[in-house]
């Protein structure tokens, strides 16, 4: 397989020689071997970037003063191009951070254009103008305008997806945008700028810059910004709300969770299985909103205890471009030590290790690690209260609903979470209870249509839905004289 290599940036509508003549390597996290590079970038970069993000915005019929139907037809052709690059985006993306290959072409190949679509038409079909008659007289007209250049910082773990929640409802808004993706996936980041540069998006409307914290850092704080929009840890996001709230920038925020699943007493656990596989182990336990603590009744909790440590080790653990593999590898070494780090302190903690705990046998090739399960521990384990991002779940059990609410509350996080019960009423009725932003019953999955994010730790925003186009716009009211 020939390496995929890139000597220049996306900035400015053209491929720019970088300031440095430094590369990022790309590892692939199952060969450990080197499949492509990147320039590596620099302030100066970023300035640059920022630069033709804010011209494209502010000069005289800019992105944001163009009618949304004409950014549309624009959009229309990005989607197009990104679904002409829906395969290989997945690949690339399978290839650098280990997702399977199945996922990678549902989330990553198809949820961009998905996107795409469904923001510029809703940004083409609303009302340009509200008009209220006022109180006091007048009328006042109430619009919303975009809000300007956004800098936008993601991570590595569904990097095409967590982009296209930002960037198109940015773009749609008419927003101009600086993308910083992370350095451990790169390749896909470009491959959807040739998509921006083949769909003709006009220059400087979307660039794209990777790199590592310190870039992040200099572009949210970056002069000429006006809105920020990060995914990534709760350790990064407080950073980066100081730096907003010094210097007033509005700011969305997606962080870190330890969601929970509430199993309860009338589940029906053998038809539950595939969706709890979804809200488990997937991605190699590499998602924000994973259910990674699972509450079980104590009624029934050696049969839960046992179907997860069933499934556990029903998944077959291998290369994430093979179709048939559950379980790729996870993203670096670095991370494969801290998912370690924890099942080395659950044991240590006292907790029951009922399957996994250490590397798959045979696969002495890349950073895996066994989908792991505890059990006979409480929500005080360290385990149970810290967000691991790897595949390694708390069975934790509780006597009644009430304790099983009281339980999942009880977290630093507030992201996602899941009910399961043969009763779908009953199962909402605890799900209305669940303190966090979004809850699944008996299943989980971040419909477009609705609002997504967290509470607490979890951050502040929201992503998809209106609620997503609204955080890229700003209210303008023109209050106009009474009549006469
Ligand atoms: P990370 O915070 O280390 O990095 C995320 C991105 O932020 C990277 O591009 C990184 O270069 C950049 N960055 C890091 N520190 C920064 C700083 N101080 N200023 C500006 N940019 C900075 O996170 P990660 O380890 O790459 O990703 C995993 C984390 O992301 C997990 O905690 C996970 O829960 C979270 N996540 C949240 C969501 C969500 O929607 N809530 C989705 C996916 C991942």
């Amino acid at each position: 397989m020939s390496a995929i290599d890139y000597r220049k940036f996306y900035i400015d509508g053209a491929w720019q020689e970088p300031a440095s003549s430094a590369t990022v390597t790309v590892t692939s996290p199952t060969t450990e071997q080197p499949i492509g590079s990147v320039p590596a970038a620099t302030t100066e970069d970023i300035d640059r970037a920022v630069a033709a993000a804010r011209r494209a915005f502010d000069e005289p019929n800019g992105w944001g003063e163009w009618e949304p139907a004409q950014r549309h037809e624009v959009l229309g052709r990005f989607a197009a191009e990104l679904d002409a690059r829906a395969a290989e985006t997945a690949r690339r993306v399978s290839m650098q951070n280990g997702m399977p290959i199945w996922l990678a072409e549902n989330f990553e190949g198809g949820f961009p254009s998905v996107l795409i679509r469904y923001y510029s038409q809703m940004a083409a079909d609303a009302p340009a103008v509200e008009e209220r008659p006022g109180m006091l007289g007048g009328t006042a007209l109430v619009s919303r305008r975009p809000i300007g250049v956004v800098g936008a910082v993601v991570p590595w773990n569904v990097p095409q997806a967590i982009t296209f929640l930002k960037l198109a409802p940015a773009l749609a808004a008419g927003c101009t945008v600086v993308l910083k993706p992370a350095e451990e996936t790169v390749l896909d980041a470009f491959l959807m700028a040739e998509a921006a540069e083949a769909a003709g998006l006009p220059a400087g409307v979307l660039n794209v810059v990777p790199g590592g914290r310190d870039l992040g850092a200099h572009l949210v704080s970056h002069p000429q910004i006006d809105k920020v929009s990060f995914t990534g840890s709760t350790a990064a996001g407080r950073a980066i709300a100081e730096t907003c709230g010094r210097l007033l920038r509005p700011v969305t925020l997606e962080l870190g969770g330890k969601s929970a699943a509430i199993m309860l007493d009338d589940v029906d656990l053998a038809a539950s299985m595939e969706n709890l596989f979804g809200v488990t182990f997937l991605n190699n336990g590499q998602i924000c909103w994973l259910n990674t603590r699972v509450l079980a009744p104590r009624s029934r909790y050696s049969e839960i205890v046992d179907g997860l440590t069933d499934l556990a080790k029903s998944l077959t653990i291998g290369d994430p471009l093979d179709p048939e593999t559950k379980i790729g590898p996870l993203v670096s070494a670095r991370q494969r030590e801290r998912v370690e780090g924890y099942i080395a302190k659950g044991k240590a903690e006292g907790a029951r290790l009922t399957t996994g705990g250490g590397r798959p046998a045979g696969l002495d090739t890349g950073f895996f690690v066994e989908p792991t399960v505890f059990a006979d521990l409480d929500n005080d384990a360290t385990i149970s209260r810290e967000e691991i991002f790897g595949p390694v779940l708390s069975v934790i059990p509780f006597e009644d609903e009430a304790e099983a609410l009281a339980i999942a509350n009880d977290s630093e996080y507030g992201l996602g979470g899941s009910v399961w019960s043969s009763d779908i009423e009953r199962a909402a009725r605890v799900a209305a209870k669940v303190r966090s932003g979004t809850v699944g019953v008996n299943h989980y999955s971040n419909d477009p249509v609705a609002p997504f994010g967290g509470i607490k730790s979890s951050g502040m925003g929201r992503e998809l839905g209106p609620e997503g186009l609204h955080a890229f716009q700003h209210l303008h009211t023109v209050y106009l004289p009474p009549a006469g």
